[in-house]
């Protein structure tokens, strides 16, 4: 990119990225195939997707993902970071082996300021799931000062860096910075495309987590029951982002005391998110958790245990 900080200055203390093959599974590994090319992987190691697609589905080379992910770039990111198939996130060393092979692609093509950039923000988020959160930080917030030079603080891909550096601010503690960002955001949301609208439902939604998370329940139980309230109205209530409000509302509850619909709304989210998203899918199994917690805390153990039993045969 011309004149920007760029790729040495943002990436110059990037750790190396580990793509080693998961041990256990070598024997395994053996008699299988990457279901790209077919070929069971001499040359280069056969790696588990770690999405949600199951057995030999999930094993494929990085530089066949990596070609795929390529090959679909007119329709966008997505295959560098989530299956296909499942649309669950790659995690492990797939994600990150492709999210370094997607920085080589980016750096094989220099004319291409998004494809850095989003290589670059990909590559900050994946320090953060290595536990490199202040290098993470750091790395995201040079891509956010140069997305904001480009491209100005309206438009998506800034406020999707700016939404990712308060994540990162939240996991360092900073959760003054996080809060700062993300009113900034649902601000300029509703300002630019109304209180409706789901992007702005979504920006006030991290803002009543972040309250959550610093220990605010009460206001952040107050935004969630609007935001579910208009959520229902507007996408209804079997809608993957209503249920989830939701299960987040219900958390809230629990952290002011208040248990009286608690169960009943997460047995309603679980039984919405498997039948929208499936059993197997993390969300479904996050809200699943929470219930089990929560039955345990209040004494019902019996249930607690069937639940817990229920979602552990499914993973
Ligand atoms: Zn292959
Ligand atoms: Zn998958």
């Amino acid at each position: 990119m011309s004149g920007g900080p760029s790729r040495s200055s943002v990436v110059l203390h990037a750790a190396p990225v580990s793509v080693r093959p998961v041990r256990t599974k070598t024997r395994a590994l053996h008699r299988r195939r990457c279901f790209v090319c077919l070929d069971p992987g001499a040359n280069e190691p056969l790696i588990y997707s770690g999405c949600g697609c199951r057995s030999d589905g999930a094993l494929a080379h990085i530089s066949c993902r990596a070609a795929i992910a390529a090959r679909q770039e007119q329709r966008g990111f997505g295959a560098w970071i989530a299956c296909q198939t499942c649309k669950q996130m790659f995690t492990g060393p797939m994600r990150f082996g492709l999210a370094d092979a997607l920085f080589q692609h980016a750096c094989a093509r220099p004319e291409d300021t998004i494809l850095e950039l989003m290589a670059l923000q990909n590559l900050a988020d994946c320090n953060c799931e290595q536990g490199r959160h202040e290098q993470g930080a750091r790395m995201n917030r040079a891509v956010l000062e140069e997305l904001r030079r480009i491209f100005g603080e309206n438009d998506a891909l800034t406020q999707f860096s700016a939404h990712r550096l308060a994540e990162k601010l939240s996991f360092l503690g900073d959760h003054a910075g996080a809060e700062l960002i993300e009113r900034e955001l649902l601000a300029a949301s509703m300002r630019a495309r109304g209180n409706e609208h789901h992007m702005t439902l979504l920006h006030a939604e991290h803002v009543a987590l972040g309250l959550l998370s610093q220990g605010k329940p009460n206001e952040a139980e107050s935004m969630l029951q609007d935001i579910w309230g208009t959520r229902r109205r507007v996408m209804g209530k079997d809608d993957a982002a209503t249920l989830l409000t939701q299960t987040f509302l219900a958390l809230a509850r629990i952290r002011i005391g208040d248990y009286t619909q608690v169960e009943s709304a997460l047995q309603d989210s679980i039984c919405g998110l498997t039948r929208v998203l499936g059993c197997g899918h993390p969300q479904t199994r996050s809200c699943a958790r929470h219930l089990v917690e929560f039955l345990t805390r209040i004494g019902k153990h019996t249930e607690a245990e069937v639940l817990a039993a229920r979602f552990h045969h499914d993973s």
